[in-house]
Parts: structure tokens; sequence; C-alpha cells
């Protein structure tokens, strides 16, 4: 069972509840909820996932820092913390700092929605942890789509010449009826702007579902793909990447 921290309409849970995982859902601000309210019951759940907002951490945000991004990092820590779970998966863009929580091992993962075979371009970092020192492979394919899509932004619904709400949709791993009763339209765009894509969702959850030992072979470039053998890296952009790092 996994309780969803911040979740908005909840795509990434709904991605785990596809995988079959039992997803239960914690307060969010769009339903009038307060995480700093919220204390799970110990021993209960087996991971939390979330993606905690991210505005501040937002290389699009354009005022000052509010401070609530990194508060919320707090919040995600305290209810794993909390909750005694035996991983935890945080969702959030790549200007996200890192979120290390004692006891549990720790992986940073990129990954672009053409990673799973979208269209959309849509970078985001995933944190892991795992109690039992587990790890995630995500054995992706080493090319990615070239032709790509703009981020399906929260944002949207305001700007220009801007993707009709079935398209927006589609981009986002979801079916083009999707809906949102209640919404308004600006609401909608936000929260299916604000969500993890579907498909990528499951891949996550596919990956969380099988986590391998920290023995287990994967890519030194950090993408986690399985290696087999002797090989250091999954492929000649992974090489480039491990290169780069050296030279930072
Ligand atoms: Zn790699």
């Amino acid at each position: 069972m996994a309780l969803s921290l911040f979740p908005g309409i909840d795509l990434l849970g709904q991605g785990f509840e596809a995988e079959g995982f039992c997803v239960v859902r914690g307060p969010d601000l769009i339903f009038g909820g307060n995480v700093r309210a919220f204390h799970p019951v110990p021993s209960r759940f087996d991971g939390v996932i979330g993606g905690s907002p991210c505005p501040d951490f937002s290389r699009a945000r354009r005022s000052v820092p509010t401070g609530d991004g990194l508060a919320m990092l707090a919040e995600f820590r305290r209810v794993v913390i909390e909750a005694r779970a035996a991983w935890w998966l945080l969702e959030n863009v790549p200007g996200c700092p890192e979120l290390r929580i004692e006891g549990y091992s720790y992986q940073r993962l990129d990954l672009d929605a053409r990673d799973v075979g979208m269209k959309q371009r849509r970078l985001r970092h995933f944190q892991f942890g795992h109690r039992g020192g587990l790890l995630l492979a995500l054995p992706r394919p080493n090319v990615r789509s070239r032709e790509a899509e703009a981020t399906c932004l929260a944002s949207e619904s305001n700007k220009p010449g801007r993707r009709d709400w079935s398209r927006f949709c589609e981009l986002q791993g979801l079916p083009a009826s999707f809906d949102l009763p209640g919404f308004t339209l600006s609401a909608k765009y936000r929260a299916v702007g604000n969500g993890v894509p579907f498909p990528m969702a499951r891949f996550l959850a596919q990956a969380v579902a099988a986590p391998v030992a920290a023995t287990t072979r994967l890519c030194a470039c950090g993408c986690a793909r399985p290696v087999a053998g002797k090989a250091v890296s999954a492929g000649a952009a992974c090489r480039k990447r491990i290169e780069r790092k050296g030279k930072a």
C-alpha cells in the first residue's frame, strides 16, 4: 500500500494503481487539505510517493522563491519518517534540491516523457530511497523520439495558442475524453499540467514494484539502465554523460 502526498488529481498515484498498488491519498490544497496537519499511522504504508509543489525550483519561475518549496520537501520527509515507510519516491523539476533521508538508500534519476515513448518533451527528476538499500532499475530504451512537443505546463490555459483540452490530455497520457467536472477550464489545465504523465507514472511504478539489490549492475551515468556483463555504460549517450560528469 502506498501513500500519495500532494496528490492533486494524482496521475502519479493512478499509474501506481494501474500496476497493482493500493494507493491512499493524503490531503491537498486544491481540495482544501493541509499536509502540515496530516500524520500517517506508523507502519501501515509500504511506500510514500508524491510530487511536492515546485514553483520555487522551476526555471520558469518569474517571482522570488517563497520558501514554500523547501518547506514542502521537509513535510514530505517528515511524513516518510512518521509512516516508517520501506521506500519513498519524490517527483520534481530538475532544479529541486536533493532530499536525503537518514536510514534510506538514495538515488536521483532524470526521466523525460520521451524516454517512455511519449511525444512530449518533459524532463523530471525522481528521487528514491529504500530502507533495505534497494535501488530502481529503469530499462528505458536508448533512443528518444526526435519529434517533440512542448511541455504541458500548469499555466497553459493563459498562453496564446494553447493546445486544446483533449490534445493536452493526450499529451499527458490521458484519454482525449478525460474531464474534471466542476473544475474551471484554467483549473483543469493546471491540475493536468502539474501531473506526472500517466505512462511515466506506470513505468516508475513497475520499477518500484521490483526494486533491485544494491549490487545490481546499473549504468554509471546514473540513468539506472541495467547493464550486462562488464559494460560500464548503457550506450554512447551515457558515455558522454559520464565524460561530462568527470569534467565537472
Ligand atoms: Zn546511462
